[in-house]
């Protein structure tokens, strides 16, 4: 079954069968790739530097210079594994 989605990076609805695609044409896929990349560096770095927990609002500034969602973002880091849901819940 198809669904629409929205293109992570243009905007643009498409339709797509997989509920992991994020993009709406290759050329998107690619920025898409290369955000992910930078995002993942930002990620470790953020991670090193505060210690085993990256924090509620550090979290907060990568999603914003990335131009997601915090929710959008924290669903990438627990995708990459990068936070377990323990991180996330309870105290900041
Ligand atoms: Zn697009």
């Amino acid at each position: 079954m198809k669904m629409i989605k929205y293109c992570v990076i243009c905007g643009e609805p498409f339709s797509s069968g997989r509920r992991n695609k994020m993009t709406c044409s290759p050329k998107c896929s690619e920025a898409h790739r290369k955000t992910l990349e930078k995002m993942n560096r930002e990620a470790k770095r953020s991670k090193r530097k505060s210690g085993s927990r990256t924090t509620i609002a550090e979290i907060n500034e990568i999603a914003r210079n990335n131009h997601m969602t915090y929710g959008q973002y924290v669903g990438w880091l627990y995708s990459k594994r990068f936070i377990r849901k323990s991180e996330m819940e309870g105290k900041h």
